[in-house]
């Protein structure tokens, strides 16, 4: 045999014991339910994570057996990451702000032995607990509460769990990283939700370049907020790749609105936060109300929808904060894309690394991204061809929990159900989702590009683009937008502002203002419930 290498799983007990090993007194922070403030460190959480391991496997649970959380962003909840996957079971996080129904179907789905949830989900719990009989544990992630135990006798609770776990339990040492390590639905707009399986491996793999700096860039010199919440796959994964490099993590709990999350920023010095835009269009509302600074930010990754143009902007010209625009879907853990500039962009004028930045970036190594036609004939990386973007790599999944083989890829490859262009850099521009693009007599319009617009008016704080049907043309651009407070703004103020900032054809017929648009549950606006209200408008005339 020729010398060779060590042979070690990739293990996601590897990232907690790494992180409490060298990193053991850097701090996590956490904000609890009654939004007093919690500090532990990487050294007790490890220590914790391991008796709670061991707790599990007192009860009974058996290797790869789905534990659930339904649980804001707390130490806690990040106790549960590492504790049930380190023990070899998944770590279930279920998202609360789904339809009681759904919740009832997913753990069903999924055959979860045990719940683990936060206080304010206790009446969702008790709403669905009579309809889940296979779940025989509940257990509030808090002390013994003694008014709350006489009022539900099925109620166990969290410090007393930890209490049955040995203080020298080991990991298992025969997990194999492509074991499964936790799961998390798709938020179903469509159907039933469907699950997604991640191993050790891939979560190790992507939680690894995340972590590199054309990526999310975390290294020990940083403390991340995660304000993108870990029921929405897995706080894109922060939560590890945070922990490897030995950041400081602030857990924001339930307060995710614009003044507790300033409030939070500048009292933990936060350097990198991570969040869908309406959380972020949140912040700045209050920043520029309450005229407060960010001075110790210097970055934040924002994802899940595009990024509106006039959004990284502010960030960076009114609070120094660099924007990493992001891309990626529950299917592929989820990072596919995020915005860097490379070397040979540095020269370029500021104007044009401007235009660059405002796309949804490069995959790195390990990520394959593809367009294709109807026919799936792969399409050239031209920077203007639009096609259906596909993917592949070690961390995209290859099949849906518990679906028939076979039935999810085409070819080796994942269809995301966008439409993209990518240029011969790999700079990828998402133009819609194939089900939101607007089909104008053969021509097709994105309503990304006529969001950005919308909200780039000053007296736009939200908007939405929908595909509105049209005796003609099929399909013509409605706008749904939402005025800031006081304005007077007319429709036709706002379809005059379209002028020179799209091609004439593609502005929108016509522009409704409403008081607030529809948001879903990984806070996503709804379209498809506009366009079932207004797709309507345009041939009622
Ligand atoms: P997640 O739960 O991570 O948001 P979902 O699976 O719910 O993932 O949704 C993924 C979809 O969200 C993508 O296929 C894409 O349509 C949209 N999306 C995510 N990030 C962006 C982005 N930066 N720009 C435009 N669309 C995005």
């Amino acid at each position: 045999m020729l010398g060779q290498m060590m042979e070690q799983q990739l293990l996601i007990s590897n990232i907690i014991d790494h992180a409490a090993r060298y990193h053991g007194d850097t701090e996590i922070v956490s904000v609890n339910t009654d939004g007093s403030q919690h500090r532990t460190n990487y050294r007790q959480v490890h220590t914790r994570a391991k008796k709670l391991g061991s707790a599990l496997e007192k009860r009974g649970l058996t290797r790869s057996d789905r534990v659930a959380t339904i649980a804001w962003n707390n130490h806690r909840h990040f106790e549960l990451y590492y504790g049930v996957s380190g023990a070899g079971f998944v770590c279930h996080t279920v998202n609360p702000r789904l339809f009681p129904e759904q919740l009832v179907y997913i753990l069903t789905h999924a055959e979860d032995k045990i719940v683990f949830f936060d206080k304010t989900f206790v009446p969702i719990v008790a709403g669905v607990l009579d309809k889940v009989p296979h779940i025989k544990h509940w257990v509030l992630m808090e002390p013994r509460d003694e008014a709350l135990a006489a009022e539900h006798e099925w109620m166990e609770f969290y410090e007393e769990f930890l209490e049955e776990g040995d203080d020298d339990y080991q990991w298992p040492q025969d997990l194999d990283e492509r074991d499964a390590s936790s799961l998390c639905y798709t938020s179903g707009t469509t159907g039933n939700p469907k699950g997604v399986l991640y191993s050790h491996r891939s979560t190790l793999l992507h939680a690894m370049m995340s972590a590199t700096p054309d990526v999310m860039n975390f290294s020990a010199r940083d403390c991340l907020l995660p304000v993108v919440p870990m029921f929405h796959v897995n706080a894109w994964g922060s939560p590890y790749a945070a922990a490897l490099a030995g950041a400081k993590i602030v857990m924001p709990g339930p307060g995710l609105d614009g003044e507790s999350l300033a409030k939070l920023f500048n009292q933990e010095k936060v350097t990198i936060a991570a969040g869908v835009p309406t959380i972020w269009a949140g912040l700045i509302q209050y920043l520029e109300a309450s005229d407060t600074k960010l001075p110790h930010m210097q970055r934040t990754i924002i994802g899940g929808s595009a990024c509106p143009p006039v959004m990284i902007d502010k960030f960076r010209d009114d609070y120094g904060v660099e924007v990493l625009h992001a891309w990626g879907m529950t299917e592929m853990s989820p990072l596919g894309s995020v915005n860097n500039l490379k070397n040979k962009q540095l020269d370029l004028a500021e104007e044009e690394q401007k235009e660059i930045r405002l796309n949804q970036g490069r995959p790195s190594f390990g990520m394959e991204l593809a367009i294709f036609d109807e026919d799936f004939k792969q399409l050239p990386n031209d920077g203007v061809t639009q096609g259906d973007l596909h993917c592949r790599g070690p961390w995209v999944l290859s099949e849906y929990f518990l679906a028939e083989k076979g039935t999810t890829l085409k070819n080796g490859w994942f269809d995301t159900g966008d439409v993209a262009t990518i240029d011969e850099d790999g700079f990828m521009t998402i133009k819609d989702r194939s089900k939101d693009i607007i089909k104008s007599g053969g021509e097709w319009i994105s309503t990304v590009e006529l969001e950005n617009i919308a909200v780039g008016h000053p007296e736009v704080t939200a908007a939405a683009a929908i595909a509105a049907k049209h005796e003609k043309w099929d399909e013509r651009p409605v706008i749904l937008a939402v005025k800031a407070e006081n304005s007077s703004l007319t429709e036709e103020d706002l379809i005059n502002y379209y002028d020179g900032k799209i091609i004439k054809w593609q502005t929108p017929d016509k522009v409704i203002f409403v008081d607030e648009l529809p948001i879903g549950a990984t806070g996503k606006i709804l379209k498809r419930e506009l366009r079932l209200e207004y797709e309507n408008v345009l041939m009622e005339k």
